[in-house]
């Protein structure tokens, strides 16, 4: 290999495991299958059409969200997930370096890394929230997952606008994989500035994980440029099943819209069993929960709760090695969760 790549230091995904037989509260996916609407799509004769290439402006798509957020199709970006769509920002807008917080999401380190960008990694408040005084002017791209991830902590929308009034020459890239539980999007500051660039996934909310599917919503100039990238690298990255289903999902908003509701009432009652546990929970507007306890480190919980046949994920890093990352699943899952837990805890006490 390479040797500028000698000190790449990979993006670690959470566990799959094959044998699906964990409650699986690690990658923050749904819990709920797609709309049934997305399986009347692919037909029989969608899928004899895959001798055919997928359009590589996914032109169908597009003007679908367009519609729905009230912008031009041309506007709108889609990728292979929104690692893609993110991928092609750090490639395409970070000439100037790129900026993002210390504890966020994973990947904004490495793809920096990968292409030789310079980052200011900048250091989260004691508790967890950003400040947004740290970015305001600092003329380089800024990378923001609103609400951020591990923490599940949201800034709210003047905060980010700020940020942006403030770096005009700079894009600002706010991350809202999480935006559908209970967060409020940033969506219209792109209707007044053409810096913002908001990228969404339909990996969470809308239970398509498995077919990797992101979409960006950004000027017009922004996203030609990342199509550029896209039609220099791979013009075909989203195929033609994953748009069908893609598209399928738009025409059953009420029953995503049902899945958010239930997922923000599983988190209020799993929140509710952790603090009568003890345990410290930050307060979260996603579909994870970021918390610890007093009494037990975070790797313990995650080892204990794997060989009960919970999976939840724990990062070995620093600021945050005391916490776990729990996923928040239906209700029979989550009370199979706090059951465990509680069991964990007894067992925890008695040994002491
Ligand atoms: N942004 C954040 C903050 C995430 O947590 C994730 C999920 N790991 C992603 C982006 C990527 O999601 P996907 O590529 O599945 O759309």
């Amino acid at each position: 290999m390479d040797e500028k790549y000698t000190f790449l230091e990979e993006y670690v995904p959470g566990e799959q495991p094959t044998d699906m037989q964990y409650i699986k509260l690690n990658t923050n996916e749904s819990p709920f299958p797609p709309s049934p609407i997305v399986s009347q799509a692919i037909t029989k004769r969608e899928i004899d059409r895959m001798q055919l290439y997928p359009d590589p402006e996914c032109r169908a798509i597009s003007r679908r969200l367009a519609d729905i957020y009230g912008f031009d199709r041309e506007n709108i970006f889609i990728g292979n997930g929104s690692d893609d769509i993110l991928n092609f920002a750090f490639m395409a807008f970070c000439q100037n370096g790129a900026a993002f917080p210390d504890i966020t999401y994973g990947f904004y380190e490495v793809f920096a890394k990968l292409h030789g960008i310079k980052a200011d990694i900048i250091p989260l408040k004691d508790d967890f929230s950003i400040d947004p005084a740290d970015y305001e002017g600092i003329g380089k791209t800024v990378f923001i997952a609103n609400p951020n991830a591990p923490t599940g902590l949201i800034l709210p929308v003047e905060d980010i606008e700020r940020i942006a009034v403030s770096n005009q020459d700079n894009v600002v890239v706010v991350d809202e994989a999480y935006i559908d539980f209970g967060g409020k999007s940033c969506v219209d500051l792109v209707r007044k500035y053409d810096n913002v660039l908001v990228v969404r996934t339909y990996s969470k909310s809308r239970s398509l994980a498995g077919g990797r599917l992101g979409f960006s919503i950004g000027s017009k100039e922004i996203t030609a440029d990342l199509m550029k990238i896209k039609f220099s690298t791979n013009p075909y990255s989203v195929n033609r099943l994953t748009l069908l289903a893609g598209e399928a999902s738009l025409l059953d908003q009420n029953y995503y819209k049902e899945n958010c509701a239930k997922i923000i009432m599983n988190r209020r009652f799993t929140k509710r069993e952790l603090d009568k546990m003890g345990f410290e929970t930050i307060p979260s507007l996603t579909n994870f929960l970021f918390t610890k306890h007093p009494a037990v480190s975070g790797e313990a919980l995650y080892e204990k709760l794997k060989e009960n046949g919970i999976l939840v994920r724990h990062f070995n890093k620093d600021r945050i090695k005391d916490y776990i990352r729990v996923t928040i699943g239906t209700y029979e899952q989550m009370k199979a969760f706090v059951s465990e837990l509680r069991y964990i805890l007894e067992r925890e006490e008695k040994s002491r």
